[in-house]
């Protein structure tokens, strides 16, 4: 990010600042400025949402918070199902010349955190339920951005799942389920892509506020990772400045706030604060300040070739979830196209991330643009909010009548889904349910585009129409990029970031959600998404990874090495043929599953993608790499990521549940782990152990010759005694038979211990 000589005149210019300049500039100036020092020409930096467009405001006293004109790229659910990290890196190389064209310097986004519950209201600017995908197209995002000078700020750090009281709610998580889950995905991009700043989020962790997390955001994030940039705070989410200066929290926004500089100032001053802390912060921030100064802002953008990028995007991330043949729509003279949304398109969510559209497509529009020979009929269908309206569904099903199939489009109202609220249900409104009922029984034949932001429960409805497509928040040309869909131009290829399940009560947060009394516990641990349906064998709607095509594709000769070692990792190959008769696109997905493992791990984890072309009877040899993350987990008691021996299954797969070939291989691990063992380490971990093995076997046939009885039958309690005692702790079975020892058996488990211990050296 920045030279050898401005680190040095940065160390110069934080000699010459005062305490007072130094803690001024931990505040923000304004609601999206940092603080300009002009006695030492340091200049103010500008910062604007994010994270799929430029929200760049007019006038921030302005309480509509109206925003320039900027393109309304697809939300986050959409951009992630298009599976395709070059486009997304080209999305994020328009945003930044529209971020250049307005003078801004930092865009508030990506935000990688996970889709715990399809219930957070906020799930439409999240990518996945899993943290690999989400990782993959966070940094293709930054990597887009940042390649044309212009900073990212990765959000919400971390465990920020819900917006029921998401600013004071705890997520209580333990660490395996942090580091696999909800760290990940900022943890490939942090190390990556390196993002200038990164966000905290609002909520606790573990008790205590992201704002101040020292664990967090100095030891994990700045330390572990070797995070150079600043972290920012959620906007209003520093509850005391002087803590969250010691817990790594180098810039608070928004300002002025002249207290918190006042407190920051008192804190040195009385020697609560380390002026080092301080400085650190200044440093990062000054580093940021003046990488930003580097680019030029200037320019226009191509406002045009945007709003075409985001239908590319668009068209690529909806997703064909049902297709009886009904689409791409052909041989049709009269289509009834029934919905508010085809009239008033939902295209994004509420909140900081709404954007000022540079123009907007409309369904009922597009679609006349596309098929000018059709005649289509318009019915409203539903009210713009959650009420019940029974004329416009008599209306509906009348113009449903007189055509030759329905387009209908359905779309969540605000009300159930919004940054600062949580869904209450999964599911439709009352009247959309009532609408495709009474549409139904006309026996016309129908196609549903849905717009939401996340999943949405389809029964009983989804078997009463034959199509269905699920568009999401489609950004401001998602209406142009659905009939492109619907009438073939372009071939479906999205497919599901995210489980689409059967019910609610399904779903893997629900008995621990939204929290209460303060607290939401992680119950579930790593059991999120295709992971918790996985392990529970609960069947789904759709399965992450699904989505269907115009076409069809055969998977083949699948090549992997049969043995590796972890550091060098593997890569893997097979042939993709498109088996239909229009070009297409098939993303490949392959998911890893260790056969034996000594903690439990899922089933099977995402851990290599690829999207590949094909024309009709192509093929390509798709080739995807695995590294040490691939087959690691993270060992709380090592406290780190490790790899076991072993053989573990690829399966490669059109979707989490359509597996289309597996391979297995040998891992052999080249970590060397100190022995664990301890006081507490029962029989059965001092027999897995080698070292442990080697220490105890001589022990252990003593035991057993003068236990034989015992410990071969079922005799004396009427129990397996071997099974009994294999986890117990060793020194405990020992106490029990202590007459037949000479020795204390605390003297015999120590000696143990360091016979054990010693062969780690
Ligand atoms: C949101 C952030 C956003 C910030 C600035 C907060 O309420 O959580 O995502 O970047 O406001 O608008």
């Amino acid at each position: 990010m920045i030279e050898k000589d401005e680190m040095r005149e940065i160390e110069t210019l934080i000699d010459q600042m005062t305490l007072e300049e130094k803690a001024a500039l931990c505040v923000g100036a304004s609601q999206w400025t940092t603080a300009a020092i002009e006695r030492l020409d340091i200049p103010s930096m500008y910062v604007s949402d994010g994270p799929h467009g430029v929200r760049r405001v007019v006038d921030e006293r302005d309480l509509s918070q109206k925003s320039l004109p900027a393109t309304c790229f697809p939300t986050a659910s959409c951009a992630a199902a298009t599976w395709n990290t070059a486009l997304i890196h080209r999305m994020g190389q328009a945003m930044a010349e529209e971020a250049l064209a307005q003078d801004v310097d930092v865009l508030l986004g990506p935000g990688v955190n996970i889709k715990r519950t399809p219930l957070n209201g906020r799930n439409f600017e999240y990518y996945s339920e899993d943290p690999f995908l989400s990782g993959k197209m966070g940094i293709s995002l930054i990597d887009g951005i940042q390649s044309r000078g212009v900073g990212t700020s990765l959000k919400h750090f971390t465990a920020n799942n819900q917006e029921f009281q998401r600013l004071v709610i705890s997520a209580e998580v333990d660490e395996r389920t942090l580091r696999e889950i909800y760290l990940r995905a900022f943890e490939m991009a942090v190390k990556e892509a390196k993002p200038w700043t990164v966000m905290c989020a609002y909520n606790k962790l573990n008790g205590t506020y992201c704002s101040e997390h020292r664990q967090l955001l100095v030891d994990i994030l700045k330390k572990e990772w070797g995070f150079e940039g600043l972290v920012v705070s959620d906007w209003g989410a520093v509850h005391d400045r002087v803590a969250s200066l010691k817990g790594g929290l180098d810039l608070e926004m928004p300002g002025p706030q002249d207290h918190r500089v006042r407190a920051v100032m008192g804190a040195i001053r009385s020697g609560e604060l380390e002026p080092g802390m301080l400085d650190d912060a200044v440093r990062r921030i000054l580093r940021v300040v003046f990488t930003a100064q580097r680019t030029q802002k200037t320019g226009d953008f191509d406002q045009t070739a945007h709003h075409q990028l985001a239908r590319e995007i668009a068209a690529e991330g909806m997703v064909l979830l049902k297709n009886d043949g009904l689409l791409p729509i052909r041989d049709t003279a009269r289509v009834a196209v029934i919905g508010h949304s085809a009239q008033t398109p939902y295209y994004q969510g509420g909140g900081s991330s709404h954007i000022n559209p540079t123009r907007l497509d409309i369904p009922l529009e597009a679609l006349r643009k596309v098929a000018g020979d059709i005649e289509f009929n318009f019915a409203l269908g539903y009210p713009a909010v959650d009420s019940f309206e029974q004329a416009l569904i008599d209306e509906a099903v009348e113009t449903a009548k007189l055509a030759d199939l329905v387009l209908l489009f359905l779309a969540l109202p605000p009300s159930k889904e919004s940054e600062g609220y949580d869904r209450l249900d999964l599911s439709l409104t009352a009247h959309q349910l009532a609408l495709i009922e009474s549409l139904s029984e006309t026996g016309k034949r129908i196609a549903v585009v849905l717009n939401s932001g996340s999943a949405v429960t389809m029964q009983p409805w989804l078997e009463k129409i034959n199509a269905l497509l699920q568009g999401w928040m489609m950004g401001q040309a998602g209406a142009a990029a659905l009939a492109d869909i619907l009438f073939g131009r372009v071939n479906p290829s999205g497919k599901l970031a995210e489980t689409f399940p059967l019910r609610l009560e399904d779903t893997p947060a629900f008995i621990n959600f939204p929290g209460d009394a303060g607290k939401v516990h992680y119950g579930e641990g790593m059991y999120v998404g295709y992971r918790y349906y996985d392990a529970r064998k609960i069947p789904v709607q759709f399965p992450f990874g699904f989505g269907l095509s115009y076409t069809t594709f055969e998977y083949s000769h699948l090549q992997v090495p049969e043995s590796f070692t972890d550091i060098d990792g593997l890569t893997l190959s097979l042939d993709v043929t498109n088996t239909g008769n229009v070009a297409g696109q098939e993303t490949v997905q392959v998911y890893v599953h260790d056969q034996e493992a000594s903690l439990s791990r899922p089933f099977k984890e995402l851990k290599g993608f690829a999207k590949v072309q094909l024309n009709p009877g192509e093929t390509r040899t798709v080739s995807i790499p695995l590294d040490f993350r691939a087959f690691a987990f993270y060992h709380p008691k090592y406290r780190t990521w490790i790899t076991e021996d072993g053989s573990f299954d690829l399966l490669v797969g059109a979707s989490a549940e359509d597996i289309r070939l597996t391979a297995t291989v040998e891992l052999s691990s080249t970590l060397k782990l100190p022995c664990l063992l301890d006081w507490e380490s029962t029989l059965r971990e001092w027999l897995t152990d080698p070292r442990g093995y080697q220490a105890i076997k001589p022990v252990l046939e003593e035991m057993q010759a003068r236990f034989a009885d015992v410990l071969g039958g079922e005799e004396g309690l009427g129990v397996d005694a071997m099974g009994t005692i294999m986890d117990m702790p060793l020194t405990t079975i020992l106490l029990w038979q202590r007459a037949e020892f000479t020795r204390p058996v605390e003297e015999i488990v120590d000696d143990l211990l360091n016979q054990a211990h010693a062969m780690d050296q």
